[in-house]
């Protein structure tokens, strides 16, 4: 069982890290984002709720998310743990999930925070290519499809995200510094975070990352 969240500003890299280590461990990845995204597509109520603030840059309301992640967190592949991409954004949020995790008689193990340099969040999310099906993403750059702008996976055309787009990337960096900035002094004091440095390839990250957890497990639980 692997309770694990990941914190970290838009562009971190919490989708991708944590679509590897849900391959890794095996466990299921939940990203708020995907399922808003996915709800958009689909044009259903939550979709249409969601959408222009979305678009814009803005967080959607607490109560919305957060009967999103009970939702999930209530399916039999959350049974064995579970990867939350972009859930809590806001200390509300966080104290939802504690709430949600507390009924069900469980806890977090850790919280990744992922630390990268503005300018580098700013280079990712303005070079992003993400395929609409699903959800994978490719940098203009640095990770090009295999087929200029076709999914590797299912050739689907990729799209650059409407919240990708200056002024959007913009507000998501200042409601991440407002609001979800902060969750890491949430935290803190339980002994759970691990702050991870961000840049640099996938595959380097997601090294630094199984090896903080790895110090971790042979040091001790990682809930005192
Ligand atoms: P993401 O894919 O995580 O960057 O999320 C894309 C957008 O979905 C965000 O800019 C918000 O509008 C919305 N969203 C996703 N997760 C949350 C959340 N936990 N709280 C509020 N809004 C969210």
């Amino acid at each position: 069982m692997l309770n694990l969240i990941f914190l970290g500003p838009p562009g971190a890299g919490k989708g991708t890290q944590s679509q590897r280590l849900a391959q890794r461990f095996a466990i299921p990845q939940l990203s708020t984002g995907d399922i808003l995204r996915r709800a958009v597509a689909e044009g259903s109520p939550l979709g249409k709720q969601a959408k222009a603030l979305m678009d814009a840059g803005k967080l959607v309301p607490d109560e919305v998310v957060n009967a999103i992640v009970e939702e999930a967190l209530a399916r039999p592949e959350a049974r064995r743990g579970f990867l939350l991409d972009g859930y809590p954004r806001t200390v509300a949020q966080a104290t939802a999930l504690d709430e949600m995790l507390a009924r069900r008689g469980r806890k977090l193990d850790y919280v990744v925070s992922l630390d990268v340099p503005v300018e580098v969040l700013v280079d990712r999310l303005s070079g992003r290519l993400t395929c609409p099906k699903d959800g994978s993403t490719y940098h203009a750059r640095t990770n090009p499809p295999k087929r200029p702008g076709l999914c590797d996976s299912d050739s689907t055309p990729l799209v650059q995200r409407p919240d990708d787009q200056p002024g959007a990337v913009r507000r998501r960096l200042a409601e991440y510094q407002n609001k979800t900035a902060l969750l890491t002094d949430y935290y803190k004091p339980r002994g759970v975070l691990r702050t991870i440095e961000g840049v640099g390839t996938p595959e380097d990250v997601e090294g630094r990352i199984v090896s903080a957890l790895r110090d971790n497990l042979t040091a001790g639980p990682a809930n005192p």
